[in-house]
Formats: C-alpha cells, structure tokens, sequence
C-alpha cells in the first residue's frame, strides 16, 4: 500500500510515479529525484501535474484519485469490496481505468487466470477462468487484441488463434 504523501516521502520508499498518456496510449515514470531538487519535495504526490512530451496534454497521475474516478469506478469497487479495503482502493482504481480506458479504444480482450489478483480479475478482466477454459473463449472472440494475465506457476496452455491476432 502506498501512502498518498509528497514527492520526498514516494521516494523515500522506493516507490516510483507511473504516469499514462490516454492520447498516446504511453507510460512514463515522473522524475521524483529532479522533482526534489526543483523545490517541489513537500507537494503532496495527487496535486502534481504532468505533461505528456510527446502530445502535451495532462497525464494520468496513476496515484491520483479524484472524485470524478471515484464516481467512475464505484460501480468496479462493488466487486471487489470484500477483498479489497476501502483505503486501498485509490491506489489500484487510476491503473483499472486507464487499463479499462485503453482497453476499449484497441478493441481489446482481456484473460484472466482464476489466480490474479482480484483487482485484474474482477475489475478489468473480459473473460476469466483456468488457463484451459480462457484459452477456449479466447477462440471465439472478434478482438483486435487479446492480453493475457496469466500467473507465473500456472501452466501455460499454448493459445492459437484463426486467424492470429497479438496476444
Ligand atoms: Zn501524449
């Protein structure tokens, strides 16, 4: 769990800040050690803005949790309200909707083991299931891409698409 303080506390416990570029489809880390030496070490991490090199628009502060991703992810909190505490929530709901974000606008399929954690498998997974079972509903689907989330002990189950897509 990651506390919501400044700059100098992220830093302090090795934490990085991923930033996502919804224009550019891009990730980027924020440079926390420039950040400092720039004077900004006391600013609290959620009110920092960050600028995507490539397009200029605002990148999402995959720590920030404002009221407006509240309200979108609330419905994806109900599911995993019992697992997931309440306080924990900000920290995983920027990543679920950049990914659910991402997601629609690829045209992609997301798998998901039934040993992900539960924030993949019930928050941003479109099929779920042992590695035979996804690989199975894999087959039939028109996604332009499918992602798996596998698990690293699972077996792997070899998918073969017709006709083969990017997995
Ligand atoms: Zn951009």
């Amino acid at each position: 769990m990651i506390s919501m303080g400044t700059m100098e506390e992220l830093r302090d416990q090795n934490h990085t800040l991923a930033l996502y570029c919804l224009s550019c489809n891009r990730w980027g880390e924020a440079n926390l050690d420039r950040l400092i030496q720039n004077g900004k070490g006391n600013m609290p991490v959620t009110e920092a803005r960050f600028r995507c090199r490539d397009c200029g628009e605002d990148m999402i502060n995959t720590l920030e949790y404002t009221a407006e991703l509240a309200r979108e992810t609330a419905y994806l909190y109900q599911r995993v309200e019992s697992v997931i505490p309440e306080i924990e929530w900000p920290t995983y709901a920027p990543f679920v909707a950049a990914i659910n974000h991402l997601k629609k606008e690829r045209n992609a399929l997301i798998l998901a083991h039934n040993y992900q954690t539960p924030e993949i498998f019930h928050c941003v997974a479109d099929i779920t299931g042992d590695s035979l079972a996804v690989a199975r509903k894999a087959i039939e689907t028109d996604a332009e891409i499918i992602v798996l989330a596998g698990v690293y002990y699972a077996d792997v189950t070899p998918l073969s698409v017709d006709p083969p897509r990017p997995v």
